[in-house]
């Protein structure tokens, strides 16, 4: 990457009382990315945002914004602007005031304060409400209102913390389009701190996956989803299957294990294993069949129907196996006959193609 507009450097922070918040973490975000903190609560998310806006400061590393290292730098010289989740607007203030507050009162001469506030309400669509007031708006237009009070301050970075959890899930996908969008043609980085994974996947760029104050992963959406790193990224993002399994050898770049259930398996991996490791595949992945299926290379095992869950285009089916963990497979259901003809306490094959799983040693 050349050039960062963020570089976060081994940088940690203890908390009174002994809580490491954010344990050594080093992150580069390029200009003009969208990118997430993604982790479950408790993981350091915030604490590391607030670090970058300079709300916190790091017991250790250093954070570098545009080149500068932000040590002695406050909060409001800084090159970013912070969307918070409870966006703070004033009530009593019209929309259009709201959005001009920020230049007024840093001195921003009129006629220029005039030009980008309009220019800051056209951006977040809200330029016919200029006049309302913000109580007679709805969840989604004041969040759009927040947005439009930080980016009327034309920060380099803008950094969003949880801005879509106060709204309804509706209003959450129209909003995730918006924001998407509003990076795209205002053309600054984005960084945004979320737990929910499916906002992280659907927005961002680049993802760090964040748990108990380490990253465990950086990557694009679709990478993280096909090659997680770890057990943890595995789980967290998506639904996985997980089958533990025992190493018996190794030759090369090749693994020998028995899995739970399952019985020996052989795996390519270039990852070094100790003596136990974790089989990782998608339901997607997995194949249901009444008969034993036949293909030369396929794992494959028998097992029982323990529930079907029917979602309308696709259903979710719990497969118990012998000795071994449920398995979850997704099957697209049959538009004809609406349903996936699979019943509890059936008899069924499961089975997947080898290279369709992962070997996750950590
Ligand atoms: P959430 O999604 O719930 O907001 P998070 O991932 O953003 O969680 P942080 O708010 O960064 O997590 O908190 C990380 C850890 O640091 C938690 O264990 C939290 O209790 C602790 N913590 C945060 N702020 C402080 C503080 N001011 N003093 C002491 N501990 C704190």
């Amino acid at each position: 990457m050349t050039d960062p507009i963020v570089s976060i450097r081994g940088v940690s922070k203890r908390f009174p009382g002994g809580v490491i918040a954010v344990d050594n973490i080093d992150i580069d975000i390029a200009q003009n990315e969208f990118f997430a903190l993604l982790g479950p609560s408790g993981c350091g998310k915030t604490t590391l945002l607030r670090m970058i806006s300079g709300l916190e400061t790091p017991t250790e590393g250093q954070i570098i914004i545009a080149g500068q290292d932000m040590a002695l730098t406050p909060p409001n010289k800084r090159p970013t602007n912070m969307v918070f989740q409870s966006y703070a607007v004033f009530p009593h203030m019209t929309v259009e005031d709201n959005v001009a507050y920020g230049l007024r009162v840093t001195g921003v001469p009129a006629d220029e304060t005039t030009r980008r506030t309009a220019e800051a309400l056209e951006m977040v669509k809200l330029s016919h409400l200029a006049k309302r007031k913000p109580d007679q708006m709805s969840g989604g237009q004041r969040q759009r209102v927040a947005l439009a009070r930080a980016l009327v301050k034309r920060p380099k970075v803008l950094l969003l913390d949880e801005p879509l959890s106060a709204l309804d899930a509706k209003l959450r996908d129209d909003m995730r389009m918006e924001l998407t969008r509003l990076q795209e043609t205002v053309g600054i980085t984005f960084i945004i701190v979320t737990h929910d994974q499916d906002e992280a996947l659907s927005m961002a760029s680049r993802i760090a996956v964040i748990d108990k104050g380490a990253v465990q992963q950086i990557a694009a959406p679709s990478e993280l989803y096909e090659q997680p790193a770890t057990r943890f990224v595995a789980d967290f993002i998506g639904k996985v299957n997980l089958i533990d399994a025992k190493v018996l050898s190794r030759s090369g770049k090749s693994i020998s294990c028995e899995a739970k259930g399952l019985g020996k398996l052989k795996f390519d991996t270039d990852k070094t294993c100790g003596d136990s490791v974790a089989v990782a595949v998608r339901p997607e992945k997995l194949k249901i069949s009444k008969a034993e299926p036949k293909a030369a290379g396929l794992i494959k095992v028998q097992g029982k129907v323990r529930d079907v869950a029917y979602y309308g285009d696709t259903s979710h089916i719990v497969v118990s196996i012998k000795g071994g963990p449920d398995l979850q497979v997704n099957v697209q259901n049959d538009s004809r006959t609406g349903g996936s003809g699979v019943e509890r306490g059936q008899a069924i094959w499961v089975s997947w193609m080898p290279d369709d799983s992962l070997v996750l040693t950590e």
